[in-house]
């Protein structure tokens, strides 16, 4: 049997005030899948290991195993309650480099362990940082904002990589992220160096950051067993020059979650954002509706009025993978095409209706009814119908 020094999939779990991140049982859901799968196939014992920081958190080990964990690695210290990304960064190091900790995961796997085989981390603000910083320690590469996962057998030539003869990379990870407004995929490789003495060195873990949404948790089990390691950091006095005074949590000014109806708009909004824009405020007042964006609106590339573009072009309205996931009765989108960044955020919707003049347009296959046509003609047509109806309901 070949040395293997790299071992497990460490999901890297995010909690805030005691609450676990829906990403981070996604995650974990996504990891249970590949790893029944992994140690099926290779025949082996590896495992799907949680790391979670903070404070007061010894509940949580529990959920997690209960949502597919099979070692949670707890860290439990005043000093991790928040995140502090030089803290995070060196505690997650010593973790996934600890071979007494790699013995209480697996005893038979102990002795050769240097470093995780694979690595997740959450695609949001604070996993987008820690993961590049804690990949830096660990000297390996990194995929960012991932949303389908495969590990298979790879045969790879490259001319530097393996200097051009074919070499097979076992249980690699392709990692896939969406790229040109997500409707082409990018595979990523995070493989070693072979065959050329003059660069020759491995990379590992194989990580990435995962997009929320991408991948559905499992049902939780709270008769799953797994095993708790309590783990006390090393920290160095100087790490803790950063001090967290105090924490504010700022709400949220779009209202997504009461209103019962949306209308988002994109970048269909071109031939005249101020005129279209007030076309669609004013179709959301009449139906009482919060207004979301898509992405690209938010970068304020489109001229409009001070006063428009600093109450709509905002992040706090973008929808999808990088802003929020939205749940109303109704959502009509204007001028959106659907990317799969997009349609992450509004999949749950109850009832979809979409105004597009390009019948091609992906939106398409995520509606209910499809209106084909410009924004600018088919609103004003839709208040009228709206109007008679109120009057109709009102009289
Ligand atoms: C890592 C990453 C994360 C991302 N996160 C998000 C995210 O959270 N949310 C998000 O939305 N995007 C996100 N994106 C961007 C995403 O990939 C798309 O680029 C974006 O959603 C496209 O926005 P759009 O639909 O407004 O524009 P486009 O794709 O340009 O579509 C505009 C649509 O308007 C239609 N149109 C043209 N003229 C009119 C008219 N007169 N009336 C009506 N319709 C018209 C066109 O036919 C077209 O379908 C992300 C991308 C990356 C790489």
């Amino acid at each position: 049997m070949t040395q293997e020094y790299y071992r497990h999939l460490y999901v890297v779990i995010e909690q805030i005030d005691g609450k676990i991140l829906p990403v981070s049982f996604e995650m974990l859901g996504e990891a249970r899948r590949l790893f029944d799968d992994f140690n099926a196939r290779y025949s082996s014992n590896e495992k799907v290991v949680a790391i979670i920081l903070g404070h007061n958190i010894k509940e949580m080990s529990k959920e997690l195993i209960a949502y597919g964990a099979d070692v949670v690695v707890s860290v439990d210290h005043p000093e991790v309650k928040d995140i502090r990304n030089i803290i995070y960064t060196k505690i997650i190091s010593q973790i996934s480099t600890d071979k007494e900790i790699a013995s209480k995961i697996e005893p038979s796997y102990a002795s050769e362990f240097k470093k995780p085989r694979y690595m997740f981390f959450a695609a949001d603000s604070i996993g987008r940082h820690l993961s590049s910083t804690v990949l830096v320690e660990l000297d390996s590469g990194l995929a960012s904002d991932i949303n389908k996962l495969v590990i298979r057998d790879l045969e790879v030539t490259h001319q530097i990589k393996t200097a051009g003869k074919p070499v097979n990379f076992k249980k690699t990870l392709e990692m896939y992220r969406p790229d040109f407004s997500g409707f082409l995929w990018t595979t990523i490789l995070c493989l070693d160096n072979r065959n050329n003495p003059v660069i020759e060195r491995d990379y590992s873990p194989q990580a990435c950051s995962i997009i929320a949404g991408a991948f559905k948790p499992i049902s939780p089990d709270p008769k799953r067993i797994g095993v708790i390691v309590d783990y006390v950091p090393k920290i160095d006095e100087k790490d803790l020059r950063v001090k967290i005074l105090s924490r504010k949590v700022i709400e949220s000014e779009v209202d997504f979650e009461s209103r019962r109806a949306v209308v988002g708009f994109g970048r269909g909004i071109k031939d005249a954002p101020e005129k279209n824009i007030k076309l669609v405020e004013e179709f959301a007042k009449h139906l009482d509706a919060e207004i979301g964006i898509s992405l690209p609106i938010s970068k304020n590339v489109y001229p409009a009025s001070p006063s428009i573009s600093s109450t709509y072009m905002i992040p706090a309205r973008v929808i999808g993978t990088s802003g929020r996931k939205i749940s109303p009765m109704l959502y009509v989108a204007f001028g959106i095409s659907g990317a799969s960044q997009h349609v992450t955020g509004m999949e749950d919707s109850e009832f979809v209706v979409a105004v597009n003049p390009d019948e091609n347009s992906p939106i398409k296959d995520q509606c209910d009814i499809f209106i084909k046509g410009r924004m600018e003609d088919i609103i004003p047509l839709l208040l009228e119908e709206l109007k008679q109806q109120q009057q109709v309901v009102q009289a």
